[in-house]
């Protein structure tokens, strides 16, 4: 929150202040967090929506700080991107995952696990190569492997974005385009991308009911298009048994959401419920 003042200075108020001390406490100690592994993965499963299966799941960031306790990847993914490290973090989340997925495909049989990359990664040619490299000595199968690129990408980044999602394909890597609707993209852009999966944002599922016609129209269109150029279609942000009803009916088939279950560590998500969907 900023006030303007009567004489036009910028006025920055107590909260403000402090949280801009705590953003650059945060970033000082993103090295160390990399160094002693404070960064982790939650999964969120996907789920068929006519089975009830799980058929992959997302890893998302946390960040196991020793004193301010779990942070958001709302708070330390932007101090990750604006100080360098969003690079090194990814990789570090990505042999987690390639760690992990042993275990996943013994319990869930051969799901795919999701990994979100910045734009400014996708941008990033050399990145780009190391991490592929990196998931080509490991003994993991990167057909497992899928990358969520936001559909938001600076139009200069465009030649860039495609060519490096370009590499990240012939590699073996599935294309999601995250945050579906929210961007401005026409088709051809989003066709040249390479993607196989379209995610819906959580904006248009939010206030899904049988009366919202007007993210139903959107849920419809998405789904229109995403037949005639072959994309399937994941809706995430699931929170009622009723916006997955609806979204079923209008032909979604996977589905994500804190309905199904909320993102967890992968030792917990092993005592829950979800074991028993797919045995
Ligand atoms: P996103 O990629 O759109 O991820 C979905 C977010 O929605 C996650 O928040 C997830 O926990 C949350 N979510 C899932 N189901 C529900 C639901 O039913 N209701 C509600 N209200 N929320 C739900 P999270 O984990 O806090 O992540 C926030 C954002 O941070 C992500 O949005 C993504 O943009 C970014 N992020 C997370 N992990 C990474 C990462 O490893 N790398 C990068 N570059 N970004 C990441
Ligand atoms: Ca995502
Ligand atoms: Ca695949
Ligand atoms: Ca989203």
């Amino acid at each position: 929150a900023r006030s303007q003042s009567r004489n036009t200075i910028v006025e920055f108020t107590h909260d403000d202040v402090e949280r801009a001390w705590a953003d650059q406490t945060l970033t000082g100690s993103i090295p160390t967090a990399l160094e002693k592994g404070e960064f982790y993965c939650a999964y969120q499963p996907q789920l068929n929506l006519i089975t009830r299966e799980v058929i992959g799941f997302e890893a998302l960031a946390r960040w196991d700080h020793p004193t301010f306790g779990t942070i958001s990847p709302g708070r330390f993914i932007p101090l990750c991107e604006n100080s360098g490290h969003i690079n090194a973090l990814t990789l570090d989340l990505l042999k987690q995952i390639i760690r992990d997925l042993p275990k996943i495909h013994d319990i869930w049989g051969e799901v795919d696990i999701s990994i979100n990359l910045s734009p400014l990664s996708l941008v990033d040619d050399e990145f780009i190569q190391e991490f592929i490299r990196v998931a080509q000595t490991s003994r993991a199968d990167n057909d497992k492997i899928s990358i969520e690129v936001v559909e938001n990408l600076s139009i200069d980044g465009y030649d860039s974005a495609a060519h490096n999602l370009n590499a990240l394909k012939a590699a073996g890597f599935d294309i999601i385009l995250d945050d579906f609707g929210t961007g401005y993209s026409s088709l051809s852009y989003i066709r040249k991308l390479g993607a196989s999966f379209v995610k819906i944002d959580r904006d248009f599922i939010m206030n899904l009911t049988p009366d919202n016609q007007d993210d139903l129209e959107i849920i419809r269109a998405v789904v229109t298009l995403s037949r005639q150029f072959d994309f399937k279609v994941i809706a995430e942000g699931i929170e009622k048994q009723a916006q997955a009803e609806l979204l079923l009916n209008e032909g979604v088939l996977i589905g994500q959401g804190y309905f199904f279950a909320r993102p967890d560590r992968l030792s917990r998500l092993i005592g829950s419920h979800l074991i028993s969907c797919n045995t």
